[in-house]
């Protein structure tokens, strides 16, 4: 877990936005291998084991199977429109391009996804319900997660104009304008960006 990504972590209960307090037991350079997050409003806690940080669910719970392939990984940085370097959630089997945004220079958040390897630039992270990250905090996001709460709660991270991937059979979120979709995914930008050109997923 990079250590400057633990201020966009955030509580998983419904309450007044707050940062975690973080108790760091085990460092490799920036990165916490061991610890403990807090939340100062409610008090729940989640910890951080074998650098992965652990929300809701105990350590070492594997999440269900993903559906993109690793080899979508070029078609995530497609779909995504990473224009500049920036912090990127890939959850599921999206996290297969983990390595290839890494590379682009983004700071990659794999998510609910174990088999990927924690790197410089690549940090983990597991949580069944929601994406327990802070507002606005994303440049782009691509989930292989159909639930509202889960593809609502990775919208509302979104920076304003970033690019959102999300099974096609999931629900627009509030504030997102789709751009395009085939009958795998779609893809779709928060409000309030610049505008930009469409994105053609698959030729017809
Ligand atoms: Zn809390």
């Amino acid at each position: 877990m990079f250590i400057e990504l633990i201020d966009l972590l955030r509580c998983t209960r419904p309450h007044e936005d707050s940062w975690l307090v973080a108790a760091f037991y085990e460092m490799r350079e920036r990165h916490v291998l061991e610890g403990l997050l807090s939340c100062p409003v409610c008090n729940a806690r989640y910890p951080i084991a074998q650098g992965v940080a652990w929300f809701d669910v105990t350590p070492g719970t594997a999440s269900s199977a993903a559906r993109a392939r690793a080899d979508d990984g070029v078609k995530a940085a497609a779909y995504l429109n990473l224009v500049e370097p920036g912090i990127v959630l890939l959850e599921g089997g999206w996290a297969g391009a983990a390595d290839l945004l890494a590379g682009l220079g983004n700071t990659v958040i794999a998510f609910n996804s174990l088999d990927i390897a924690a790197t410089t630039r690549v940090s983990r992270v597991r949580c069944d319900g929601i994406v327990p990250l802070a507002r606005e905090c994303l440049d782009g996001a691509a989930l292989d997660a159909a639930e509202p709460a889960m593809v609502e709660s990775g919208a509302r991270a979104l920076k304003s104009g970033a690019r959102m991937v999300a099974p096609a059979e999931a629900a627009l979120p509030a504030g997102l304008v789709e751009l395009a979709r085939d009958d795998s995914y779609w893809v779709a930008a928060r409000e309030g960006g610049s505008a930009s050109a469409p994105v053609q997923i698959a030729r017809r």
